[in-house]
């Protein structure tokens, strides 16, 4: 039997979910003190960019490779939000052993991106990897689509989880929220340990990622970034657009809107910068012990409150990992059963390769995704090499004093 690991990952992202929109509405609410997304106000940017190379390339011309089949296996790596501010991230607070756990540095994700591109992956959307197809009966199966990658190259899924700016990272270290410049590009806002407000592009998982891109075309033939895995229950992309159970009065629907209309440019300049999105429920529930009505509701309320806004999905990430049948992915229960019909294709787990399997008995796709993290890097250096070596990667100086097992 596959050994999967059994995840606790992303514990730390279980928070209170009665508590989301009374944290948010407090003090240093990126609500109260950013800007409007479209604000045709001057970014400022406070971290000026100097990496040298950084300046955008040449767009990439794809006359200019041979295009070959790629039949293999197509990596997937993932990523939480990345610490911004690591003194304020691993200042030994209650949370300080999770982020080092289960999230990487800015700078540490920079040369993860490096690296992978060094060793000639290039980026796919997870979308272009499997399509629905008709078996000899007539009958809908997912299948492998035909994937073409240029000569020497090797295809990349890339998915980030949370990308929700939930109100305990916004008070360790993360950017606040996603918010559109006047050059059009994404931008993060946040606030430096300091507490001044800081516009930036080099301190978010999708801004250094699309900065990597404009630098490295050749990185994504395609023009394709990652897949963002949105719950529901904080707003998503730092904008509290979520209706709370607790707070049904007019003040918090009127801000609920203005938030809305607020991160439309956002949704809009992601999709057109190559970004795509994918569902991580609306709660962040496990899907392997809530009941089909919680599961049900809950996947109603993503689609009222997350999907209404960036487009439906195929691509289903599953929180902590878990899956609805357990370890046993060939079986289809009545959980499984009802997200494929709601529209799901894709179901991503977590694991200890990029495993994936079309399932027979339903057009379905089963998937691992690895995940570059503070865990991994400390303990698993060998199945990473692949990608990059832990030893460059891992920034030791700015993390906890913890265990590394290679030397
Ligand atoms: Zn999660």
């Amino acid at each position: 039997m596959r050994r999967f690991i059994s995840l606790l990952l992303a514990s730390l992202l279980t928070l209170s979910l009665a508590s989301c929109g009374k944290s948010a509405a407090g003090a240093g609410s990126p609500a109260a003190s950013g800007p409007p997304a479209s604000s045709a106000e001057p970014v400022k940017q406070d971290s000026p960019t100097s990496h040298s190379g950084d300046e955008d390339a040449k767009p990439f011309d794809r006359d200019s490779v041979t295009w070959v089949d790629w039949t293999g296996t197509v990596e997937h790596l993932f990523f939480h939000p990345v610490v911004a501010y690591p003194q304020l991230a691993f200042d030994g607070d209650a949370q300080a052993n999770g982020i080092d756990d289960f999230m990487v540095t800015a700078d540490e994700y920079r040369k993860i991106l490096q690296s992978c591109y060094d060793k000639g992956y290039v980026l796919v959307d997870i979308n272009q990897v499997w399509n629905e197809s008709k078996d000899a009966a007539g009958n809908p199966v997912m299948v492998r689509s035909e994937l073409k990658v240029p000569e020497g190259k090797k295809p990349l899924v890339l998915s980030f989880d949370d990308v929700n700016y939930y109100p305990y990272m916004l008070e360790n270290g993360f950017t606040y929220k996603l918010v559109v410049g006047d050059n059009g590009q994404i931008w993060s806002y946040g606030k430096d340990p300091q507490g001044s407000d800081v516009y930036s592009q080099e301190l978010d998982a999708v801004t250094i990622l699309d900065q990597f891109c404009r630098a490295h075309p050749d990185f994504t033939p395609y023009g394709a970034r990652g897949c963002l895995s949105l719950t529901g229950y904080c707003g998503i992309l730092g904008y509290r657009t979520q209706t709370e159970k607790e707070d049904s009065s007019a003040a918090h629907e009127a801000n609920r809107q203005k938030e809305i209309e607020a991160v439309k440019p956002v949704i809009q300049a992601l999709k057109d910068e190559g970004w795509t999105f994918g569902s991580h429920t609306w709660g962040h529930i496990r899907l392997g012990t809530k009941p089909l009505a919680t599961v049900q509701a809950d996947t109603k309320k993503w689609a009222d409150e997350v999907g209404s806004l960036v487009g439906p999905t195929k691509i289903l990430f599953y929180p902590h990992g878990e899956r609805p049948d357990g370890d046993d992915w060939k079986k289809t229960g009545p959980v499984f059963q009802y997200l494929q019909a709601q529209g799901f294709r894709v179901f991503c787990s977590v694991g200890v390769e990029s495993f994936s399997y079309i399932k027979k008995d339903i057009p379905a796709v089963i998937c691992d995704r690895l995940h570059p993290d503070g865990t991994t890097l400390r303990h698993s250096r060998q199945r990473y090499l692949q990608f990059y070596d832990a030893k460059d990667i891992i920034d030791l100086s700015v993390r906890p004093q913890r265990e590394v097992s290679w030397s």
